[in-house]
């Protein structure tokens, strides 16, 4: 029997995976899980932190506290490449990690490799979020490149922080299509008025084609100073994948089976933003899913490293998404319905305390 389960990454299912771990339901394995980061930030407080309604400890779950309780042996460092045959991980040191049965949730990269060398930052992976944040609100002309829900979020939440704290400037945004372009047009047209209500300037249709220490240049031709750059661009795999025998898809995220099994091997799972399941091409990169994937992959792996069957995992038609919007506000959205109010704000705070209480 397999008895060596090894945990990359500590994405919103894996710490269902501790969690399990925790209350007690294991076998005689020995559960290792490799992270870069001591602590795993929930994005869903990110602009609650940007606007200084939580702390950093509040949006963040302590994993040398919470592997130490599950029986987990953390080991602080960044997976590199996968050695599927040969049942090894190579981190970045070179230090060389075998297993049994291994599971992935290291959610995905935002930066295009063309932009790494440049000013522009990243908040992938996510324990950069508060260093980043930190700096870029406190200039006058922020820019965010990307106007899906994380872009847009963020941009109200630092121009939120702004003008709490009397900091002169614009927050600048710049889309390569429509803001929230994945959602109903009457969605995305009432996010762009209440961008320009709040004072943000935003460029849509507009691609960003070279970055510079001052300004950016557009595919427009346009040149559009700033005062920090942050890319949010919309999800791309991590490359650990490419260069290994694993199945994946043209955004370099690993192919996955509906049992969260790697599309060709089933000692290899994976769940969150770094998966794309085959039966769902099209399903959004977003907490939710790693979220409700969490106990189908706590499941099945148990089932695998015990000679059980596997279950399905299948995704819920419509999501809730409630965005903040800044000062408490938030902008609800659920399938056609959608409304903007103090209690839509309230309602995603009680689910995003609700959740790391869970872990913390
Ligand atoms: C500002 C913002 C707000 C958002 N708000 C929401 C929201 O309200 N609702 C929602 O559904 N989605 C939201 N999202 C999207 C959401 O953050 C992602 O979809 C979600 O985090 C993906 O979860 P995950 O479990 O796949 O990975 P993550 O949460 O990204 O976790 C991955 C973990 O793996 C680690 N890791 C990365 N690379 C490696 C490696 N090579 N080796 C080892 N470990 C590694 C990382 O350090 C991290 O701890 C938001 C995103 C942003 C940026």
């Amino acid at each position: 029997m397999y008895n060596r389960l090894l945990l990359v990454g500590a994405g919103h299912s894996h710490l269902e995976v501790l969690r399990q771990l925790k209350e007690g339901h294991r076998d005689d394995w020995d559960v290792c899980m490799i992270n870069p980061s001591p602590y795993q930030y929930y994005s869903g407080m990110f602009s609650g932190f940007t606007e200084e309604i939580y702390t950093e400890g509040e949006m963040r779950v302590d994993l040398r506290k919470l592997t130490k309780s599950a029986g987990v042996h953390l080991i602080q460092k960044k997976a590199f490449k996968l050695k599927a045959e040969q049942k090894k991980i190579v981190c970045e040191d070179g230090s060389v990690y075998p297993f049994d049965v291994i599971s992935f949730d290291i959610g995905s990269k935002s930066l295009p490799a063309t932009f790494e060398d440049t000013i522009a930052r990243t908040i992938k992976p996510n324990y950069k979020f508060p260093d980043q944040i930190r700096r870029l609100r406190e200039t006058n002309k922020p820019l965010i490149v990307g106007g899906g829900a994380a872009g847009t979020e963020l941009a109200m939440a630092v121009q939120a922080y702004k003008q709490k704290h009397n900091i002169p400037g614009q927050v600048r945004l710049i889309t390569a299509e429509k803001v929230m372009s994945h959602t109903p047009k009457w969605v995305s047209a009432r996010m762009q008025k209440l961008l320009e209500k709040k004072g943000i300037r935003v460029w849509q249709d507009e691609r960003v084609e070279e970055v510079f220490e001052e300004f950016v240049k557009t595919d427009r031709g346009n040149r559009v100073r700033h005062t920090g750059v942050l890319w949010l661009g919309g999800a791309i795999g991590d490359p650990i994948f490419e260069n290994s025998s694993v199945a994946i898809d043209e955004r370099n995220f690993a192919l996955v089976r509906s049992t969260l099994q790697f599309r060709d091997y089933d000692f290899i799972f994976g769940a969150g933003d770094c998966t794309t399941m085959i039966d769902f091409p099209n399903l959004p990169k977003s907490g939710v899913y790693a979220v409700r994937q969490g106990p189908v992959l706590w499941q099945n792996l148990r089932s695998y490293l015990t000679g059980q069957p596997l279950e399905s995992f299948t995704p819920q038609k419509n999501a809730l998404y409630i965005l903040s919007t800044g000062g408490k506000k938030g902008f609800l959205v659920y399938g056609p319905l959608s409304s903007h109010n103090q209690k839509a704000w309230q309602l995603k705070n009680k689910i995003d305390r609700e959740f790391m209480a869970k872990y913390q």
